[in-house]
């Protein structure tokens, strides 16, 4: 505890084999953090927690800069409608709905309506009963706030 993350991914990790875009830390509820915020963050929570992310159980999983990132959104979603125990709505439909919008905006000419999505990921926060429903909008956020150029062919303007 207490390790810059740089100094665990470059000298503890070994670097990376390829161009990588973010890391996601924490498990899939965790937070998605862009290269450009590695040297501000230590293993700590209070360090990821100041600057919008999530510790959680620490691990570390990098994200190619080859791959896109609505494609890793899709995943991140598909992965809460698969583990939704069913128990409330938000969780067992917003997943899946989650999911199904991105497979859309990806698939034909369809853009993602901003506001709909901003309800969908606050009900999902404020609506589910625990935290598999309420985490996913914080990596999908990160997203949305770090990588807005390559997420906005799939989103309309607003
Ligand atoms: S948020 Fe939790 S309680 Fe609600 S459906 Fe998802 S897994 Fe079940």
């Amino acid at each position: 505890m207490g390790t810059p993350l740089r100094v665990v991914v470059d000298e503890m990790g070994g670097g990376f084999r390829e161009p990588v875009k973010a890391l996601h830390i924490g498990g899939p509820l965790g937070g998605l953090v862009p290269m450009s915020k590695i040297d501000d963050l230590s293993i700590d929570f209070e360090s990821f927690a100041s600057n919008g992310f999530l510790l959680g159980h620490a691990s570390i999983l990098s994200v190619p800069e080859r791959f896109p990132l609505v494609k890793y959104l899709e995943h991140l979603f598909a992965f809460t409608a698969h583990e939704s125990c069913g128990k409330c709505f938000p969780c067992r439909i917003g997943s899946v709905r989650g999911k199904e919008l991105l497979q859309k905006a990806q698939s034909e000419n369809y853009q993602i309506d901003r506001e709909l999505w901003n309800d969908l990921l606050e009900t999902l926060e404020k609506g589910s009963l625990c935290a598999l429903g309420g985490g996913i909008p914080l990596p999908v956020k990160n997203a949305m706030q770090y990588f807005s150029e390559e997420l906005k062919p799939y989103f309309s303007r607003g």
